[in-house]
This record gives structure tokens, C-alpha cells and sequence, in this order.
């Protein structure tokens, strides 16, 4: 409740690193706090990222475990002013909020309230978003490390601390360093419901199709004038109506996404997110796409066509299938909180975990018990805050146990 009351929304536009300066008074608070369990070289650099190692206090060799969250906030909703307030022992009923009654937190919307009647529930006051993505995340990984401190005879190698700005504006790790962070595997904890392990996300291109028409004076523009505007238009009209859009699928379907469409008469530029779980399926989706724009173009003599697909991001499932302890240790970890059973969740979207998982930290996604993000209704129990807090504990304690006495690993 105290990290949500600062202000860390970063902003999209902006191209400066951190994107805004007020993240660092979190990330300067976050090193204080650290400093003060015994945390010695917590600290934050001139990017925004805080580093943090808690030594190992275990004979064996145990692989360095990096714990990572975000300190921004979503430029969705307002950060400024947050009001955090704590509803004890849920009744259940619907929660109004009281700076805006006409922001109501009700069980249609969210049936997981049913399950967490009696909880402590956190929610802001109605003018803002609550901020727990991320600092719910935060909250847990900083409870653990002071747990951890105070109790030696919880056994764990090197565990890393990184605390790092602009992930909601999709910069999260710009300036992250990885040799200094110096980790082998790692978890994001930047997931949702309590018990729940993401491992999979999009893979994901971007397309961009340039379409150059024919320009003539108007006057005289019989027979020669060709409008890229109008190809432009038809290319849009021409796509799949009832599949393969963001609209039209759900689960692990992917998709094709027009989201920009710029022009005059002479030349048009389209932008398309391409989206699919399966890699391959990329190509795939954007042969189809292309085939879609060249059938157009045909019926205009003179119009030519540029097509460029650039790869965004990958799904991180294939750098964790290569590394199945980091996730199947953290099942463990979630099972040993006191969940039978595991959600296993695929992100339709992208996470730092892929991009970090990509930069060499294979690194799934644990749930902080957050719900409704970005939004004015977001919501967040004390008690499966709790559960998150558990399974960290857990899971540096599990690589432990797995790790060999004389300085192997024994990996399954
Ligand atoms: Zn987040």
C-alpha cells in the first residue's frame, strides 16, 4: 500500500530511459528498504534499474535465481494520487468505490471474488488505477527477500533481485545489463491469479505493406490515375471477416492485425501485427497476407507493392523447453503454497519474461494474485499476495535441494 501511493506511470512518448524520472522514487525507496535487511549492494543505476543479491548461503552449487518486477505503471489510467484501500475480511458483496460510486468492483464481472470471500482485499479509491502491475509483484519479492534474511536456515544459492522500469511502455529491459545482473534462470513475478504460471507467449512480427499508386493532375487522370488509398482500402476489405483477427479468436488461436493505415493518394502504408503461438504459423500468416495485397494489386495496372516483415518478439516457451527444471521447479513451488492444482497460462501478448528469456535468462511468469489490471477496478488479496510470497520462498529452496554437493547440478 505504501509503493502504490508513488507515482511511477511511465509514458509511451517519452525517449528518455527510465521514460519518466518519478520510477527512480520508487526504485530509490525499494534500495533503502533492501539496504535495510542486510541487502548490502542493492542499488539503482542512471537507467533505473535496481540490482540486489542476496549470497548464498547453501555448500552446494545452485544456479543464480533472479526474482524480477516492474516498478511503472500503465499509462492507461491515472498514477497520480493513488489511494489504496484495504476492504477487511471481504463480505463479498459488491464493492463501490468511493471517489467514484460509479466504479463498481462486482462478482459479474469478476467471479474469482466468490473465491475470496473473507480475504483482505486492496482496491483504489476510484479516480486511479490500483498500480499492484506491478507493485504487487514488488511488494512479494521484497517480503521474501526479508524473510529469507531473517531466516538462515532457509537454504538457497545466489538469489538476484532486479527491479526495472518502462515495461508497460515496452522498455523494460533497454538498458538492462545482463552480465552484471549475472543470473542463470529467473522468474518474473508479473502474473495474475494466485496459483497460476505463465510459460508461453505470442511470437509475434510486425508487417508493414507499402502500397505506390499511379499520380496524375486529377484533371487528366482517365485511364492513368491509380489511388494507393483505394488499394489501400481494398487490401483491408479483402482480409478474412470472420477469423483470424484479434475480434474473431481467443485461446491459442493467432491472428492478423491491421493497426495503422497511413497515406495520400499516391502512396499508402499499412501496419499489421502478426500473432500466433506456433512460430511457423508466422510465415504462414503473413504468405496468406501477402497473397491477399498482390490478388488486389492485380486489378491496377501501374501500382507496384512493398512488403516487410520484421520480427518483434518470440515466444519464450522455446527457450523454457530447453531448461524444463525452471518451470517444473516452480510448479513445485506453487504446489508446496498449497495449490493442487496449477493454471498454466499462455500469454496472448508478450512479457519482459520473453524478452528476457531471449537474452539468455530463461524466465516463466509467476502469478502476485492481481486482477483487472491497468483498469480502475483493479483488485488484489492480501492472502494470495501471501500464496506468491510462499512460492518464492519455496522455489529458491527446491533449487537448492536439486543442486549436487560437489559443485554439480543434477539438472533432470
Ligand atoms: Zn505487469
Amino acid at each position: 500500500m505504501k509503493y502504490v501511493q508513488i507515482d511511477t506511470q511511465s509514458d509511451p512518448l517519452s525517449t528518455s530511459q527510465p521514460t519518466t524520472i518519478k520510477q527512480k522514487n520508487l526504485s530509490q525507496l525499494l534500495v533503502s528498504e533492501l539496504k535495510a535487511m542486510g541487502v548490502e549492494d542493492a542499488h539503482l543505476d542512471e537507467w533505473g534499474y535496481v540490482y540486489a543479491t542476496i549470497p548464498s548461503n547453501s555448500e552446494k552449487q545452485v544456479p543464480v535465481i533472479c526474482f524480477c518486477s516492474h516498478v511503472d505503471t500503465a499509462p492507461d489510467a491515472s498514477g497520480t494520487g493513488i489511494k489504496p484501500l484495504l476492504h477487511k475480511n471481504y463480505s463479498g458483496e459488491d464493492i463501490t468505490l468511493p471517489d467514484d460510486e460509479k466504479i463498481i468492483i462486482s462478482k459479474k464481472d469478476f467471479p474469482y471474488l466468490e473465491k475470496i470471500q473473507g480475504h483482505d482485499i486492496i482496491t483504489a479509491s476510484g479516480n486511479t488505477l490500483l498500480g499492484s502491475d506491478d507493485k504487487a509483484g514488488i511488494a512479494e519479492i521484497m517480503d521474501a527477500a526479508n524473510y529469507i534474511m531473517q531466516y538462515p536456515e532457509i537454504k538457497h544459492g545466489t538469489i538476484k533481485i532486479l527491479f526495472t522500469p518502462d515495461e508497460e511502455v515496452g522498455k523494460g529491459t533497454a538498458k538492462l545489463d545482463m552480465q552484471k545482473l549475472g543470473a542463470d534462470f529467473g522468474y518474473t513475478m508479473d502474473g495474475g491469479e494466485a496459483g497460476s504460471l505463465e510459460d508461453e507467449t505470442f511470437s509475434a512480427d510486425g508487417v508493414q505493406i507499402i502500397v505506390h499508386g499511379v499520380i496524375t493532375h486529377p484533371g487528366a487522370g482517365k485511364g492513368k490515375l491509380v489511388n494507393a488509398l483505394k488499394i489501400g482500402a481494398e487490401i483491408l476489405a479483402s482480409l478474412p471477416a470472420n477469423k483470424l483477427s484479434p475480434e474473431t479468436t481467443e485461446g491459442r488461436e493467432g491472428f492478423i492485425h491491421p493497426v495503422r493505415l497511413d497515406g495520400i493518394a499516391e502512396k499508402c502504408t499499412i501496419e499489421f501485427l502478426i500473432r500466433d503461438f506456433d512460430t511457423a504459423q508466422l510465415a504462414t500468416k503473413e504468405t496468406l497476407l501477402k497473397t491477399i495485397a498482390e490478388n488486389t494489386l492485380d486489378n491496377y495496372t501501374g501500382a507496384t507493392m512493398e512488403f516487410k516483415a520484421t520480427e518483434q518478439y518470440r515466444n519464450m516457451k522455446e527457450i523454457l523447453d530447453q531448461h524444463p527444471q525452471v518451470v517444473e521447479y516452480a510448479k513445485e513451488a506453487i504446489q508446496r503454497a498449497g495449490f493442487s492444482e496449477i493454471k498454466m497460462e499462455s500469454i496472448r501478448g508478450g512479457t519482459d519474461g520473453s524478452k528476457l528469456s531471449f537474452m539468455g535468462l530463461p524466465c516463466p511468469n509467476l502469478f502476485t494474485g492481481m486482477h483487472a489490471i491497468h483498469s480502475k477496478k483493479e483488485f488484489v488479496s492480501v492472502q494470495d499476495m501471501n500464496k506468491a510470497v510462499e512460492t518464492i520462498v519455496h522455489l529458491v529452496q527446491i533449487w537448492e535441494e536439486r543442486s549436487g554437493a560437489s559443485g554439480t547440478t543434477s539438472i533432470p
